[in-house]
């Protein structure tokens, strides 16, 4: 009964949601488009899901998320599944509170993979995993009032053929960006991601939209033989090129590394001079989120005052 209406619509039918069930979809990134798409592709009937972020919800966050005003100061992630498995309790959710990296990026192995960054290094990142792996994957990128999804296929363009080089891109908190834009941007890349996994004919062009003045555009994109990364000339999976974020795109989140922590010990040090909220692998004290796996995100107004308050209250 649960997906009657998605069972009547031809292109999907009974098979077709069964196969969707058996699927299994990374998301990697869970703001704006990340949780978005997970909602759809969740209500839609994913039943296996792997979602991956590191950073925690702001108030600034509200106004395009899912996330609500008890969730503001908790990771995204653990916001995120709390929400999903109210819409399906049944379902397998991995939640990965932590920085995709080259170390760890066996975590998005899956049947297809949606790219909701808000950053072109780790895009990079996932493009050279998914060509060595031959997995599809689905970019998807939004400002202002105007979003894009591109549905790379094993052995097709892939996103360095097109963006060969790192610009300086605009972010969300110098342009600004309009809900109803994350809305329709979300729905056309979770639309290209059921698509693709019932191996049906996916769009191979670069889909530009526009919100404010209601249009799409298909742009067609060419492999460049030139291109590093199609020569299996890896970069970023290999550690050569290293992403090393420090200042969160849209906030005042600084991220620091140190020691794998125990969070119980902390927690009781802590405890000693404050509130402390805790979870499975995360507290948070005062300004500070610190995860077990030594991340420890500090809201601070420069890179200073949060490695001060990092030392004051984790440690070196
Ligand atoms: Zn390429």
């Amino acid at each position: 009964m649960r997906y009657s209406r998605q069972e009547i619509f031809p292109k999907i039918g009974k098979n077709g949601q069964q196969t969707l069930k058996n699927k299994k979809v990374t998301i990697v990134g869970l703001g704006a488009l990340g949780s978005n798409s997970a909602n759809l592709l969740v209500r839609a009937g994913i039943q296996n899901l792997n979602i991956v972020d590191r950073d925690i919800v702001q108030l600034s966050n509200l106004q395009r998320t899912l996330f609500t005003e008890q969730n503001i100061g908790l990771p995204k992630c653990v916001c995120l599944k709390n929400y999903l498995l109210k819409i399906n309790s049944n379902i397998n959710i991995n939640s990965h509170a932590t920085d995709l990296n080259h170390k760890n990026i066996e975590i998005i192995r899956s049947d297809i993979i949606l790219d909701c960054t808000d950053n072109l290094e780790t895009r990079y990142l996932i493009n050279e995993y998914c060509i060595q792996e031959k997995i599809p994957w689905i970019h998807a990128s939004c400002i202002r009032d105007l979003g894009e999804v591109i549905n790379f296929k094993p052995g097709g363009v892939c996103f360095n053929c097109i963006f060969p080089k790192s610009k300086s891109d605009q972010t969300c908190e110098t342009s600004g960006i309009l809900n109803t834009t994350v809305a329709l941007t979300s729905a056309v890349q979770v639309n290209e991601t059921i698509k693709s996994l019932l191996n049906k004919k996916v769009n191979p062009n670069l889909i530009r939209l526009n919100v404010w003045k209601p249009g799409i555009e298909n742009i067609s994109l060419t492999k460049n033989a030139k291109c590093n990364a199609c020569n299996h000339d890896f970069k970023y999976i290999t550690g050569e090129k290293l992403i090393k974020t420090t200042k969160f795109c849209g906030s005042n989140t600084f991220q620091l590394w140190g020691e794998p922590i125990k969070i119980e010990k902390l927690k009781k040090k802590l405890q000693k001079i404050g509130k402390v909220q805790s979870g499975d692998y995360f507290l948070i004290f005062k300004n500070l989120t610190v995860f077990k796996d030594g991340r420890v995100l500090v809201k601070a107004d420069n890179k200073n005052q949060a490695k001060a308050d990092f030392s004051k209250y984790v440690g070196n």
